[in-house]
């Protein structure tokens, strides 16, 4: 048979982190690749009592097809938690999705047309390169200084390809873990209302800081209230709850959430409402603000355990910075080295990780890689590190693999 599939599918490749995560499935392998919270933190049990109370309370209703903007009880509770972090808005302003991944393909739907430019922070999410490229967009990437996306760069960029679309991750972005500066959030969201550029916020990693207190104002609650907003916020449960629901929210100008409940129609009438239904049941009784803070704790432990890994003299010449919350540490090798050439050593000695390049829109420079801290308890980090000790001393004395 010959399949003739659509054009759109060899306008990008496979992810390579999911090709790491095959790879890796079943053999005693450390992987520091994926970007997966900590399973042994997972509310199994308020999840398990939360749908078996739906089950033994429900009338049979809860298992009917449900709206497509998400179920409206657990809106209304999303938009007060939108509210204490500054995000004014209603629930006609509210979508939720099948995690924010969905929020961003939704995006590309009502928004992108063939050869249009979508901008990204540069490097930047993975997946959401993956959406924007198989939307036909032509993807451009900015660089960063250390107060977050580079504004000289991105006006430029405005003027000459004049795009419809800005997607940041602005607070413990994936992969860099970078944080934007107050001042260039202010900066952006300017320039973009300047030149009538929608931005597309995704905040999946905001909650998950490590010094109280020191959580910067998203782009939407800078740019006062969702009503005639240029931007798009979107964020999700999977890091606070469980992945596993796929619920995740977007919040925008009631004409946007308008166009992305049409797209979300067509791409699968709604989400799971017997998860959100079980969420929201959850979120009743469960103390979500207590357990984000115990995760801020775990995540913070896991990631100086990696930082105190990363003291060896071994690692001298490799550059990070120590992040302030998310899931993520961005390491860049010194001058010619080379992370792909030094992955295969990693997975011979049993531990994986993500070489950078794949994150960036036009490839990087071969030597950056990224490690997620969140997964793994302490004690697997020390080993697993040892073992990338191992594979890089390996590489560098150019032993075969
Ligand atoms: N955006 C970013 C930056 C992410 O890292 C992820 C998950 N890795 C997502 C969106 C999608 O998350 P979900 O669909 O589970 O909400």
């Amino acid at each position: 048979m010959d399949y003739r599939f659509a054009g759109r599918m060899s306008r990008f490749s496979s992810s390579a982190v999911r090709d790491i995560l095959k790879w890796t499935q079943g053999k005693d392998v450390i992987s520091f690749a994926g970007g997966l919270p900590a399973e042994e933190w997972f509310p199994k049990q308020a999840l398990e009592d939360a749908f078996s109370r739906l089950f033994s309370e429900g009338t049979g209703r809860e298992l009917q097809y449900g709206l497509t903007e998400g179920f409206p009880p657990l809106k209304e509770l999303l938009v007060k938690r939108m509210d204490a972090i500054g995000i004014g808005c209603s629930v006609r302003e509210m979508i939720l999705t099948t995690g924010s991944q969905q929020a961003i393909d939704l995006t590309a739907r009502i928004l992108l047309e063939d050869g249009d430019t979508v901008l990204t922070e540069n490097p930047t999410y993975l997946a959401a390169l993956q959406v924007f490229q198989s939307a036909g967009a032509s993807v451009r990437g900015i660089n960063r200084d250390e107060h977050g996306i580079d504004p000289q760069l991105l006006e430029q960029a405005i003027l000459e390809h004049r795009p419809k679309l800005l997607y940041v991750i602005p607070t413990f972005a994936n992969p860099t873990g970078a944080v934007w500066s107050l001042e260039r959030r202010r900066t952006v969201l300017e320039l973009c209302r300047k030149h009538n550029v929608l931005i597309l916020e995704d905040d999946p990693y905001g909650e998950l800081l490590f010094e109280e207190g020191s959580r910067p104002p998203t782009l939407m609650a800078l740019s006062g209230a969702a009503a005639d907003s240029p931007v798009i916020y979107t964020s999700t449960f999977s890091k606070t709850v469980v992945p596993a629901l796929r619920t995740g929210w977007a919040v925008a100008d009631e004409r946007i959430i308008a166009q992305l409940a049409k797209a979300k129609q067509a791409a699968d009438l709604h989400s799971s409402c017997l998860d959100q239904q079980a969420l929201y049941r959850l979120l009743l009784t469960f103390d979500l603000d207590g357990h984000i803070a115990r995760l801020r704790q775990v995540y913070r432990e896991r990631m100086e355990t990696m930082v105190d890994c990363l003291k060896d003299p071994v690692w001298q010449e490799v550059r990070f910075e120590q992040p302030q919350g998310g899931m993520f540490l961005w390491l860049e090798l010194p001058e010619g080295d080379d992370a792909a050439a030094f992955f295969p050593a990693a997975i011979q000695e049993g531990v994986a990780f993500v070489p950078g390049d794949g994150f960036f829109t036009e490839g990087g420079n071969g030597r950056s890689i990224r490690l997620n801290y969140s997964h793994s308890r302490p004690e697997v980090i020390r080993e697993g590190m040892e073992r990338l000790q191992r594979a890089y001393l390996r590489y560098k004395q150019q032993i075969p693999v």
